[in-house]
């Protein structure tokens, strides 16, 4: 345990230091920042590449607290602000569009997994904060891109009314064609029956 229990650590805009935070050493942690979309390579997966749309930076905000609590240790709590643009894949029209991603959460970090875990699936704090694990060595790099794969959406798509008509007639046609396709590739029975014949 760090004597300085007062004390406030600034966190540097930086993947490498982000990758490993003390969070079990009794200070506060404060930072911000702006980091490439090419550091986080689940997320970078999730993403179209095109030429006309790109990702914005990952923009992250965090902060740590420590909170008293009735005959109890203080209980660590981080609040993740995160905010990028994403070009994604519309799944109607099959078009490129930038999705815009802000997510603002709570998080209590506890000592080990079984309590972090015991928190999660306790009812009463269903829709509160969120449970990590607050290690020596804790991954915020890990942790902004498991939240930011959470924020995406279950089904990319345009807003209401925003797809191309032309666009949209184009995946018709596709689809139509596709199921031609299928019809013509299966094997004609008669086709059959004469090759038999003329063995
Ligand atoms: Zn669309």
């Amino acid at each position: 345990m760090n004597s300085n229990k007062s004390t406030t650590r600034i966190l540097p805009n930086n993947p490498k230091d982000l990758q490993s935070i003390d969070l079990s050493s009794g200070v506060t942690f404060l930072g911000q920042g702006a980091l490439e979309i090419s550091v986080f390579p689940r997320l970078s997966q999730e993403i179209v590449s095109d030429s006309n749309f790109k990702a914005s930076l990952v923009h992250w905000e965090l902060s740590t607290w420590f909170e008293e609590r009735l005959g109890g240790i203080p209980l660590q709590y981080m609040h993740l602000r995160l905010a990028v643009d994403l070009p994604l894949v519309c799944q109607a029209c099959l078009q490129p569009f930038m999705e815009s991603i802000d997510s603002d959460r709570d998080y209590i970090l506890f000592d080990t997994e079984e309590e972090a875990e015991a928190w999660d699936f306790d009812e009463e704090n269903q829709d509160a904060e969120d449970a990590l694990v607050a290690s020596e060595t804790f991954n915020l790099m890990d942790a902004i891109e498991d939240e930011l794969l959470l924020s995406l959406p279950l089904v990319a798509k345009h807003g209401p009314g925003a797809c191309r008509p032309e666009d949209l007639e184009k995946v018709a046609k596709k689809l139509k064609k596709g199921s031609e396709e299928i019809i013509i590739q299966k094997p004609n029975p008669f086709a059959i029956l004469e090759k038999l014949k003329k063995q």
